[in-house]
């Protein structure tokens, strides 16, 4: 089945752009011209499996399009490839109060952003695991084939990105990750544009959603991440 991506943008000449080269890479599209119409199509069967969002749309932005995306469970895990311009704030749009999973600048080149798509498609991809598989840590149980997150048996919703981010870390718990290593691990190799800061702002909003269980997430100064290595920290009792 040809993956669909939803597009939204105002620029008609962009979006017959955008529209001609994904359709030669073998994408199905369609497009939105406004906030209201994204919202319409990414809620309406069959949903797209990518929505590209322009930040600047007439009527609701693309800000509050995201935002809504992510408040409702049929769409919060529709992955959301941001279109920005230079110098917008982009930690907030790939961060805690939007959500999207990535972003472009514009002007971009189409061949980046067709990595850039291809790379949140194939993240978004079932990982291989065994089905029913549950992984548990503490407070923490996964579902790998499911996608679902409990927190002491309180489901959680995670985006796409965030899931991995959570399985980078259980993988690879007890060691210190640099924010490129995690950068790595979860952006994949097509991460030439995500800065280091922007892994920041995921791991900051993936611990706020992980509440109490957020602590096992460990800043390490000037150096990265750590996963604890036991669920029960250790301090002196
Ligand atoms: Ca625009």
């Amino acid at each position: 089945m040809p993956k669909s991506i939803l597009i939204v943008e105002d620029e008609k000449d962009l979006v017959t752009t955008l529209e001609y080269n994904l359709k030669r890479e073998g994408y199905q599209t369609q497009a939105a011209l406004t906030g209201e119409q994204a919202l319409e199509s990414a809620f309406r069967d069959p949903q797209p499996d990518l929505v590209l969002l322009d930040l600047m749309l007439p009527g609701i932005s693309g800000v509050e399009v995201c935002r809504r995306l992510r408040q409702n469970s049929r769409t919060d895990k529709l992955p959301v490839l941001m279109l920005t311009a230079r110098g917008e704030e982009i930690d907030k749009v790939v961060g805690f109060e939007v959500g999207a999973d990535d972003y472009v600048v514009k002007p971009f080149k189409v061949r980046e952003l067709l990595l850039r798509v291809r790379a949140i498609l194939r993240r978004c991809e079932p990982t291989q695991v065994t089905p029913n598989e549950t992984t548990e840590f503490g407070m923490i149980r996964i579902d790998h084939s499911g996608h679902r997150v409990w927190i002491e048996d309180e489901e959680i919703t995670l985006t796409a990105m965030e899931f991995r981010m959570l399985g980078a870390f259980l993988n690879q718990r007890g060691k210190v990750l640099s924010r490129e290593h995690l950068l790595n691990d979860v952006w994949g190799m097509n991460a030439f544009v995500v800065q280091t800061r922007t892994v920041d702002a995921h791991v900051k909003r993936l611990r706020v959603k992980l509440g109490s269980a957020g602590n096992y997430i460990e800043t390490i100064r000037g150096v990265g991440y750590r996963f604890r290595g036991q669920p029960e920290a250790s301090e002196a009792a």
